[in-house]
């Protein structure tokens, strides 16, 4: 059946859940429930694009079976925080496994400085280094749509997740279906997404006192700005969406079904590791398995 999916890989902000030596219901219930850990924040579109190698990629991937990671072929890194970039060098090996003999990675432009100066030696910036290095570099202009196959079309738009450089939410249609990820968001001009049907947003707060306690603003670093998930759960509704799942969850200290009577709205879910969404072509089904 001809379907857009989403499957998430992780589901964690910047720091995963269980924390250490913590006992709150959080992360108490996570212990507990089977596959109630949460991993840093990573999607697969189609099977086939990966979107973010955070720091437990390898593990993430090896939880699929082999044959699912020579169906890898394209690389997206939203913003280059470490939760989001830095388990690139465990991705070297799926040049051996994939149909393309160089992965392309896209990236914001603004963002490349920071993922070169790291991973330098594992990314060709032109055709003559393609047999020493996996990856090859490529720029992502925002507002400007990429074209994959069977008429999949990503179109990256700055969430102003940080001052310091760009970070891509990304609009995914195909099959007249569509649905934005922004696992850091702080804000985009809610026209952009006219239409969505399904909106993947930012969980790490829940209410804007917790957002504001936690943050430090740091102009080096460009500490992300997170949009609390109440506030998301509004903006979802401006923009018209018939389903909202939060990603990027954060140590709120409330167990999943505390967090969900919180914020006790019918068309909200929260996505856990392992998740998928399947949109099928040309209809209104919006499953979550
Ligand atoms: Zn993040
Ligand atoms: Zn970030």
């Amino acid at each position: 059946m001809q379907q857009l999916t989403i499957r998430f890989l992780g589901t964690s902000a910047s720091r995963p859940i269980p924390r250490w030596g913590c006992d709150c219901p959080q992360c108490t219930a996570s212990k507990m429930a089977p596959h109630g850990e949460r991993t840093r924040p990573s999607i697969l579109i189609n099977s086939s694009i990966l979107v973010d190698t955070g720091p437990d990629i390898y593990r993430q991937l090896n939880r699929l079976p082999y044959e699912a990671l020579g169906l890898i072929d394209h690389i997206i890194i939203s913003h280059p925080h470490a939760d989001h970039y830095m388990g690139l060098d465990d991705l070297a090996g799926l040049r051996r496994i994939s149909r393309l003999p160089v992965l392309p990675i896209y990236a914001p432009s603004d963002g490349w400085d920071r993922i070169w100066s790291a991973f330098r030696y594992l990314i060709a910036s032109e055709a003559s280094e393609y047999d020493r290095r996996p990856f090859a570099r490529r720029a992502m202009r925002m507002g400007e749509p990429l074209a994959f196959d069977d008429g999949l079309v990503i179109t990256p738009l700055d969430t102003h997740h940080t001052q310091v450089f760009t970070t891509a939410g990304l609009l995914i249609e195909q099959y007249g279906r569509s649905l934005f990820y922004a696992s850091d968001f702080h804000y985009i001009d809610s026209g952009a997404l006219a239409d969505v049907e399904v909106l993947v947003l930012d969980g790490s707060f829940l209410t804007q006192k917790e957002a504001d306690r936690r943050y430090t603003p740091h102009p080096e670093e460009g500490q992300g700005r997170h949009l609390p998930m109440l506030r998301g759960l509004q903006w979802g509704h401006q923009v018209g969406a018939r389903r909202i799942v939060f990603t990027h969850l954060g140590h709120v200290g409330l167990t999943d079904q505390e967090l969900i009577s919180r914020l006790a709205d019918p068309v909200c879910t929260l996505a856990h590791d392992g998740m998928a969404i399947n949109l099928p072509a040309n209809c209104e089904e919006i499953c979550l398995a």
